[in-house]
This record gives C-alpha cells, structure tokens and sequence, in this order.
C-alpha cells in the first residue's frame, strides 16, 4: 500500500519517519525495502534498523524495573503475574451487580473510596479516567504508575505523550469535545498503582474489573483500544501475548476490540512502533465502518 501524504503527517505526528527512496545517498549504501516491508515501513528508519518480527511477548508496559523485568511467554493468566504478595482486602468489592447499575457520578465516588484490595493502602490517589463520557473511542491501559498515581490521570509522562501523539494522528484528543467521532475515553485496568509499579494481581484485576465493565457500559464506545497485556487478560481474558492478538478485530460484548501494544513498551520498542500504527488505522476503518452502518 503506498503511503499517502497524509499518513507520512500522521506518522511524523507519532515521531516515526516513513521509508522512501533516498535521492541524495549513493544507491550502493543503500537496501531497498521489500514488498512486504512496505505494509509496514517506518520502523526501520526510526530506528535504524529492519523491521523485526512479530513479537511473542514483553509487549506490555515496564510495570518493573527493565533489568529485572519478567518476560513471560505463553503462561496462564494466573502464572504470568509476579510472586505474589499478600493483597488482602480492606473492604468487601461492591457486587459487580451493584457496580452495573451506577451512573458516572456513583461510579467515580465508587472508584474514589474503594478499598476493595490492598492497593488502597498505598495510593495517594485513584485514577479513574480520562475524557469524555460518551466516546467513540475507548483506550484501556493497565494500571497506574507512579506518576498518574500523583496526578489522578492515566497515561501521563513520556508513554502519554506517545499516546497522545497517537491519538493526534488520528485526529483524536483526550479532551475532545464537540464531534463524538473524535472523543476518547482512556481508563485503566486498575484504578491503583501497584507498588513499586509492579505487575498487577489476578485478584487485584478480579476486584477492580466492576469498574472498568461499568465503564465500558456508560461510554458504549464504537471501538475499544487494549493497550498490553493485562489490558488484554482483563477484556479477552487471554494469556495470548499481544503480537498474536494485535492485527484482527476481537469483540467485547459486542463491541469491536483491537489489542496492541502499551505505549510504555513502544518507547523501549521502536520497530513496534509501525505495528502499533496498523493497529490504530484498523482501528479507525472498524470505526469508518460502523458510522457507514
Ligand atoms: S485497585 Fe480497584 S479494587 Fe483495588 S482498591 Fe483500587 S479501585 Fe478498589
């Protein structure tokens, strides 16, 4: 597929250079991309490198420090999270049946005074979510670090401004108002920093999830966006790793899912860059195709 000039703009507003022919170096220093690399051609220049293979792990954000990062492969959910760590509750969880029946005003005083799990006791804050309440779009991180801990808004820092800059190309914005089209809505998995940004736990994902589905509900989204694997654990309730589950449209209760990858593993993963971009031009078309409905 040629790369319009269109999509260069988009591509340059995520930081990525696209491939195209080099006028001014002499042929000799110079491979030409193959067919195939044209599906997929930026990463390489952003990174200097080929484009690599499908990933079959580490596609999630660095919830741990790189050097001691697990990277597991293919485990079951309940195998693919850290040690465990006692994570007693504070409080019973609200029945998820009480949860469904909130309106956004509940729900986010429901969100603030959980202590449904021991990640209450360390925040400073909870993270609830981002942008507007009736949305198009839905992006579903995983859980909130240290700084969306201090600020109470998810996906702050460096891998928010990548997403942002995402988001950006597709004429999408977190604070959109006006034409739903272009209005996001961005939640986490879980509403608590782990400590010391650790994975998150089955039970703690199990305790936390009300408030997402409930989420889900109110913004009745055209598209939900699952940005890494936990994202992916809680919503397909898959251990797949996210570059067997990218590049195909999935359903959530009927509503189209597109899995890619966490804007926190994008900053360590250049050549992934370009895929993350496949998977939000799929993710517009499945948009593009709803609205034509
Ligand atoms: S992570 Fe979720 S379930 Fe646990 S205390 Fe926070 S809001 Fe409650």
């Amino acid at each position: 597929m040629a790369w319009s000039e269109r999509r260069r703009a988009m591509l340059e507003e995520m930081g990525l250079r696209v491939w195209q022919p080099a006028l001014a170096v002499p042929a000799a220093t110079v491979t030409a991309p193959r067919a195939a690399d044209l599906q997929a051609p930026v990463a390489a220049a952003a990174a200097g490198a080929v484009v690599a293979p499908p990933r079959l792990a580490a596609e999630s954000a660095p919830r741990v420090p790189a050097a001691n990062a697990p990277q597991p492969v293919l485990q079951p959910v309940l195998q693919s999270v850290q040690p465990a760590q006692p994570s007693r509750p504070s409080q019973p969880a609200l029945p998820a049946a009480d949860v469904a029946a909130l309106d956004w005003g509940a729900l986010r005083a429901a969100v603030a005074g959980c202590r449904a799990c021991a990640l209450c006791e360390g925040r400073r804050q909870t993270v609830f979510g981002v942008g507007h309440p009736q949305a198009h779009w839905m992006i579903v991180g995983e859980a909130p670090g240290e700084q969306e801990d201090a600020t109470g808004e998810p996906f702050v820092g460096p891998a928010g401004q990548l997403l942002d800059s995402m988001l950006a190309a597709l004429g999408l914005a977190r604070l959109a108002e006006g034409d739903p089209a272009r209005r996001v809505f961005i939640a986490n998995t879980l509403k608590c920093r782990p400590p010391g940004n650790r994975n998150p736990q089955p039970e703690e994902m199990q305790r936390c999830e009300p408030f997402l589905v409930r989420q889900i509900q109110l913004v009745r989204p055209r598209i939900v966006l699952a940005m890494g694997r936990f994202a992916v654990q809680a919503l397909l309730r898959s251990s797949e790793p996210v570059g067997r589950l990218r590049g195909r449209v999935h359903r959530y209760e009927g509503v189209p899912l597109v899995v890619t990858y966490h804007p926190a593993y994008l900053l360590r993963n250049l050549p992934d860059k370009a895929r993350a971009w496949e998977d939000l031009c799929l993710a517009a078309d499945v948009v593009e195709r709803e609205a034509a409905r």
